[in-house]
């Protein structure tokens, strides 16, 4: 099925064309922005200089200290009065990102959404239940326009409240719900312990936080949907970026409307065909606040091969950003590597929790796991058995030692939310 079957299936000449036409438009539309007219100016290069796509290269890029440097509306293209919302990050690592939209970005941004929804066969009649924060996290307000649109039964439950949640996803027939991979779990865990079933549900939507494949069969075994993977940033609306298709191999990347690059991080410069670096996107169509080669941060790389569900161009999944990047003796060490291994060992429960220390001056990686209850028999020897099992598993992966300390099952923090299982105690180095 498709929302917008022109536009999400267009290739090459045509495609292209319309990319360059886009493109000129945001070269145009970001010279109203002192930041950028000032940058392109001590490059010396001038929208008429882009002649082809390929010319994008020649531009400078923006990254997430450059929109903080603009708090808070140093980088909006139109006067104020036209943006009709606002949206900002977290800012848990400096100032908050400013997002500004005008009318006809909600709309493109609910058109994405749209997309997105019918891509995985929601369609009217479907009960839509959104349990993510409504506030100025883009998960909540995005999915929601974009389910309306489409004609889907909206159900704006937000987070909290676990059990009242399950309650409303039986009673009202939900058939689609859009949360965090860690708060489905949450969901799933106590759905087992409220004894309830939820037979009506068929679609489970997730994003926010990198998840890993072993972590999907389990979603789709214990609530009994079919699981996709959601993309998305603020600085480019939020989530709707790109998104799994029934294929899930990769996610669809909106090519009429966001211009892909993928980049070797540290050099800058693009990387061969297919290979993974750095995401880079230029939204073509951003009315308030557009960007010019914005580097998201995300590794990953682009394919860009026919998908047998024939819309185009495609990310792979996002293995882990650059900002939850761990660095222990010199390894690099993403919490959803340690996430997948734990999640393909039948001992291991539901929750973990990474502690790093740095003790005479060297990394000790600790990791706290709950175990699962039909493996809990408290006899000493087979939880060393089970500590073992897990230590060496995550050697084969990560290359690194670590602590395992066995838990009870159920004594770790669950999260409504974006997951935080990461305690760094780490001091400054210098
Ligand atoms: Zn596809």
């Amino acid at each position: 099925m498709f929302w917008n079957k022109k536009m999400e299936t267009l290739q090459g000449d045509k495609l292209a064309v319309l990319q360059h036409k886009r493109l000129t438009w945001t070269l145009h539309q970001i010279d109203k922005v002192p930041f950028y007219h000032q940058r392109l100016k001590e490059a010396g290069i001038s929208a008429g200089d882009i002649r082809s796509l390929e010319d994008v290269e020649k531009l400078p890029f923006t990254n997430k200290k450059d929109l903080q440097g603009g708090y808070p509306f140093g980088f909006l293209a139109v006067p104020l009065n036209q943006v009709v919302r606002i949206h900002t990050t977290s800012g848990t690592t400096g100032k908050p990102t400013v997002v500004g939209y005008t009318r006809q970005d909600l709309d493109n941004w609910s058109e994405l959404i749209a997309r997105n929804l019918t891509m995985v066969g929601l369609a009217e009649g479907d009960v839509f239940q959104n349990m993510v924060n409504y506030g100025l996290f883009t998960g909540g307000l995005g999915f929601h326009y974009g389910a309306e649109k489409i004609g889907l039964t909206v159900i704006p439950s937000a987070t909290g409240n676990t059990k009242r949640q399950i309650e409303m996803i039986r009673d009202f027939g939900v058939t689609a719900i859009h949360c965090t991979p860690s708060y489905a779990l949450h969901i799933a865990e106590v759905t087992e312990e409220m004894g309830v079933d939820l037979p009506s549900l068929k679609v489970g939507m997730f994003g926010a936080e990198a998840w890993s494949e072993s972590m999907r069969s389990e979603l789709q075994r214990r609530l009994k949907v079919n699981a996709f993977d959601s993309y998305g940033l603020s600085e480019m609306y939020g989530p709707g970026v790109a998104f799994e298709c029934p294929e899930k191999e990769g996610l669809h990347i909106w090519h009429d409307c966001l211009l892909t690059e993928i980049i070797d991080p540290k050099s800058g410069e693009r990387v061969a065909e297919g290979e993974r670096g750095e995401l880079v996107i230029t939204p073509l169509v951003k009315e308030a606040m557009p960007l010019i080669r914005y580097r998201t941060g995300d590794i990953t790389r682009l394919i860009e091969d026919g998908c047998p569900c024939g819309r185009g161009q495609k990310i792979g999944r996002i293995t882990g950003r650059s900002d939850d990047m761990l660095v222990i003796r010199g390894i690099n060490v993403f919490p959803s590597q340690i996430e997948h291994v734990l999640r393909s060992l039948p001992e291991v429960g539901d929750q973990f929790m990474v502690i790093i220390d740095r003790i005479n001056y060297l990394d000790e990686m600790t990791i706290e796991v709950e175990m699962n209850r039909e493996y809990f028999s408290g006899e000493l020897r087979d939880l060393a058995k089970v500590q073992h099992k897990i230590s060496s598993a995550l050697r084969d992966v990560l290359g690194l030692r670590t602590t395992i300390k066995l838990v009870e099952p159920g004594s770790l923090p669950r999260f409504e939310g974006k997951a935080k299982r990461v305690i760094d105690r780490r001091g400054q180095l210098w």
